[in-house]
């Protein structure tokens, strides 16, 4: 993300006020009359007269070269006819085509007249007749043809509205954003786009373009509805860029306050290719075009906003570009692609490898069999941004499910750290590295003074193996208690610790040395201990499993439990549970393990790990998933005295576990989760969902439960009210239907009949209230279609 050098002093317009403007007009244009500012971005505008001999006066910081250049490029385009009207310069009354001027401050400026049109802006206007902006894009079609091959000495500016820098423009404006939401909308996207655009330069035609056919410059007949182009303005911004950058502008502007984006897009895109034919493989760019402008247009709107907070018109695309840029977010951008093709008459030829050939290559063996696939309908996923997945052809899916990429798919940051790593140096923790320690302090100011050594690994399953290693060589071994429905990793020991799988199909049962403690549920576990504590009831079975060990004549080596069960069903813990239970394990001498591995790192909202919200402090905490946002990272932390307990002369070592490339990752997580708020983010986020998941439960008898902790909640399907029969064929087939309605979740629980709700933490109140919606939709179809 380079630094663009920002133009001193560009964003203070002229200070020039209205009656120095009437005293100029009409001493160096002989105009008189009403006087009135109109907006500008960098000029001060101001109309000047009425009627034919109206003219607006534009006082300017732009050089002679650039107003010969803007007056130029109206002159030629209204030769050119085609039907577009532009308002040509004025000379003054000694025949110049600018007179210097000086401002209130005794600045030196330049002013310049053009003449006056008729109008209203296209963004002032009502609503839009049909075939108004098929006209519109029509004769943006025929400005742009009229200065194919010109020439000027004024081309070739670097403006930053140049689409060709866009990417690095909007990059270093945007920290000017001050709301972290507004930032990362636009992160989102320019990651986005920057994928999409790869390969780009030299593949789209450069060319001399007006470059900024947004709505307040174009004129039109303010009519009911508004009918009929009355001009262009603003030939100030022209240079040459992507010949595709002037429909793309256009349409990205035009479709800013629309209630059909995509339908008013397809008018333009029509209009345009009908007067400056598009070729079929530069359309495909539009889309991220459109984007790249709208996060410019914002971006250095911010920034300029910061420079002149005064100025209004530096505000006009925030809110609504914002607004768009989320909603194109969600489109699904084959269907948008195919719009435009047809729009221009093509169609499009379907890209790549169909998914039906995939499956069954997968099937055919390249994989192993009981690796699942998700959904009746397999999804390829071949890019993400932020909350969204996109699927190849195009079409976006929100995600309410990927616990992993904990600060959003491919967010910039983190794929900034771990490329600039990689492409540094990859070794082992056999050397010095500054990226580790760094990480590693980052971590540790997490986490309370007790635990104060980290053992950096590859997985969540690498974690807790490390963590049997660690309690064999502290209590010199023992039996084990897990709870039941608990899942810790894929390592034939951690089978054997999870009884979600030994105790599930295909699974061994119970070994020997481990004890199951009864799953701490409040909906299903409390039969015959109604009215009592269920942080003692649960607690009890956890007594029971230590009296037991005894008995057998054995010791208590270790209790692991998630401080909220992930795979059985996003179970909250009841309040006050793993203290009773950290206490009786302790005091048969054994050591407590906190499984952070899908509930860590600030999930919870209130605090950076769960235990933390059950006011404990366990032995050693393990840590995997969200913490490399993808890039495969895991950790133990553990207090000194069971870290020398584990140094026994032997050394630790994992060839990949701490690489730096793997501490880049962890670091920039971390950092993202505290610059973005996204721990605040969680929570409030979590709120709502909540509360609508709880107002839903109101209305469905199938809803049992609905519990959670931050942006980790799950939803349990029940048979009926009261009764706690699980329906798992319900949640499953909500889950279906959610994918239809593009939003992605899952299912858990050791029934298979809660639906989990774990999506990247960027996942914001309006996403919230997204997914309630489409919830909504999916249960009442579910219940209509008789998944039972
Ligand atoms: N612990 C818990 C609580 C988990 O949910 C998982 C993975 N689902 C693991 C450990 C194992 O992590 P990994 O798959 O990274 O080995």
């Amino acid at each position: 993300m380079s630094e663009i050098p920002l133009k001193p002093g560009a964003a203070r317009r002229p200070a020039v006020e209205r009656d120095a403007a009437r005293e100029l007009a009409q001493e160096f244009w002989g105009v008189e009359g009403e006087v009135s500012e109109l907006p500008g971005y960098e000029d001060r505008n101001y109309r000047v007269g009425r009627g034919p001999e109206a003219i607006v006066l534009k006082v300017t910081d732009a050089s002679a070269v650039q107003i010969e250049l803007a007056a130029g490029a109206l002159e030629r385009v209204a030769e050119a006819g085609g039907g577009l009207v532009v308002g040509r310069a004025v000379r003054s009354l000694a025949g110049e085509l600018w007179e210097a001027v000086e401002g209130e401050d005794g600045r030196a400026h330049r002013a310049w007249a053009v003449r006056w049109l008729e109008g209203t802006p296209l963004a002032h206007a009502g609503p839009r007749a049909p075939g108004l902006l098929w006209e519109l894009g029509a004769q943006l079609g025929r400005a742009r043809v009229a200065l194919e091959g010109w020439e000027h000495e004024g081309l070739g500016r670097g403006l930053e509205w140049d689409l060709r820098r866009g990417v690095e423009v909007a990059w270093s404006y945007e920290r000017f954003l001050e709301d972290p939401r507004e930032r990362r909308t636009i992160r989102e996207a320019l990651a986005g786009i920057e994928v999409g655009l790869e390969g780009v330069q030299g593949e789209l035609r450069v060319g001399v373009i007006h470059g900024d056919a947004n709505d307040h410059n174009w004129l039109v007949r303010d009519s009911e509805p508004a009918s009929g182009v009355c001009g262009l303005l603003d030939f100030g911004d022209i240079d040459r860029g992507w010949v595709l950058g002037e429909v793309a502008i256009c349409a990205g502007y035009l479709m800013l306050e629309e209630a059909d984006p995509v339908a008013a897009c397809e008018e333009i895109v029509a209009g345009y290719h009908s007067s400056d034919p598009i070729p079929e493989e530069e359309l495909e760019f539009l889309f991220d075009l459109a984007r790249l402008r709208l996060c410019v247009s914002v971006t250095v709107g911010a920034w300029q906003r910061s420079q002149e907070p005064e100025n209004e018109y530096l505000s006009v695309t925030t809110a609504p570009g914002l607004r768009l840029l989320r909603r194109l977010q969600r489109l699904d951008r084959g269907e948008f692609h195919a719009r435009m093709a047809r729009a221009c008459g093509e169609s499009i030829r379907a890209g790549g490898e169909d998914g039906g050939a995939l499956l069954e290559r997968r099937r055919q063996g390249a994989l192993g069999p009981n690796l699942s696939l998700s959904y009746e309908e397999p999804l390829e996923i071949v890019r993400g941004e932020g909350r969204y997945l996109i699927e190849r052809g195009g079409r976006s899916y929100l995600d309410g499910v990927n616990n992993v990429p904990q600060v959003g798919h491919c967010h910039p940051v983190v794929v900034e750290a771990t490329t600039q790593q990689m492409r540094r140096l990859n070794t082992n923790t056999r050397y010095l590295s500054g990226v580790r320690v760094r990480f590693v302090e980052r971590l540790l100011a997490t986490l309370p003074s007790e635990l104060e050594v980290v053992y950096l690994v590859n997985s969540g399953s690498e974690a807790n193996e490390l963590a049997r290693r660690l309690v064999g060589a502290h209590t010199g071994g023992g039996d084990w208690i897990v709870l039941e429905g608990g899942y810790h990793g894929n390592t034939q020991a951690l089978v054997e610790l999870s009884h979600y799988k030994f105790n599930a199909e295909g699974g061994a049962g119970r070994a020997e040395h481990v004890r199951v403690a009864k799953m701490p549920d409040k909906l299903r576990g409390m039969v015959g201990h109604e009215g009592e504590d269920p942080a003692a009831v649960f607690a009890e079975s956890v007594a029971c499993a230590v009296a037991a060990t005894a008995a057998a004549g054995a010791s208590t080596a270790a209790f692991i439990a998630e401080s909220l069960m992930g795979c059985a069903g996003q179970l909250v813990l009841p309040e006050g549970y793993l203290q009773e239970c950290y206490r009786i394990v302790r005091g048969a001498g054994g050591l407590v393990i906190a499984d952070e591995v899908q509930v860590g790192c600030g999930r919870v909202g209130s605090h950076w790990w769960g235990f933390e919200t059950q006011g404990v402090v366990p032995d050693i905490v393990t840590m995997g998933k969200p913490l490399g946002n993808g890039h495969p990272l895991g950790a133990v932390v553990t207090t000194r005295a069971v870290a020398e307990s584990f140094d026994n002369g032997m050394e630790f070592f994992s060839t990949f576990g701490g690489n730096p490339v793997s501490c880049a990752a962890g670091e920039a997580v971390l950092r993202v989760i505290e610059e973005e708020g996204l721990m605040q983010n969680a929570l409030e986020t979590g709120c709502v969902l909540m509360d609508g998941l709880r107002a839903m439960q109101g209305r469905y008898e199938c809803i049992g439960d609905v519990r959670g902790l931050g942006l980790c909640i799950g939803l349990v399907c029940v048979r009926e009210r009261g009764r706690s029969e699980p329906d798992a064929g319900l949640a499953s087939a909500v889950v279906e239907r959610m994918k239809q309605r593009r939003v992605l979740l899952s299912t858990d629980g050791i029934f298979h009949d809660v639906i989990k709700i774990k999506p990247p933490l960027v996942f914001g109140p309006e996403d919230a209230l997204h997914l309630l919606e489409q919830l909504e939709c999916a249960f009442a179809e579910a219940l209509v279609g008789g998944s039972r």
